[in-house]
């Protein structure tokens, strides 16, 4: 498994900076965003580093794909039953700070709008 010793969320991954997990697997890690931007805000990331979308390939889309649908088992499980909206930042364009590939997962009872970006 690709790992980059002084990324952020390998860190995370491996235990090396506390993090609030909700949801693990061989492929996946769910955990809490330190700054919710809604009531339910997580962070899923492939254990794999990949640094961004942009970088995935082929060879990633089993967990590419996983990814999808482990976003609606933990958005529900994690209290957001009336939907969620998923966001993949990438680059600069895209206002990635973190460069390991991650998607928000966002979502609670709360109206849609108020569930934006933080820059938004
Ligand atoms: P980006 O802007 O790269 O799409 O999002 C990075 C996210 O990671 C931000 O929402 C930020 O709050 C979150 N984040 C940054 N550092 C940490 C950390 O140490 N722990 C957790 N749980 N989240 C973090
Ligand atoms: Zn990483």
């Amino acid at each position: 498994m690709s790992t980059d010793k002084d990324c952020l969320f390998c860190k995370i991954i491996r235990n090396e900076i506390p993090s609030t997990r909700v949801y693990e697997d061989d492929d996946l890690l769910v955990f809490k965003d330190i700054h919710p931007s809604a009531p339910v805000h997580l962070l899923l990331i492939p254990k794999k580093h990949i640094a961004r979308l942009s970088e995935a390939q082929m060879e990633d889309q089993r967990v590419l794909g996983k990814m999808m649908l482990v976003a609606s088992q933990v958005a529900r499980e994690n209290g957001s039953v009336d939907g969620f909206r998923t966001i993949i930042n990438d680059g600069r364009v895209g206002r990635q700070d973190v460069f390991h590939l991650h998607m928000h997962v966002l979502g609670g009872p709360e109206a849609l709008g108020r569930m934006i970006a933080r820059d938004e």
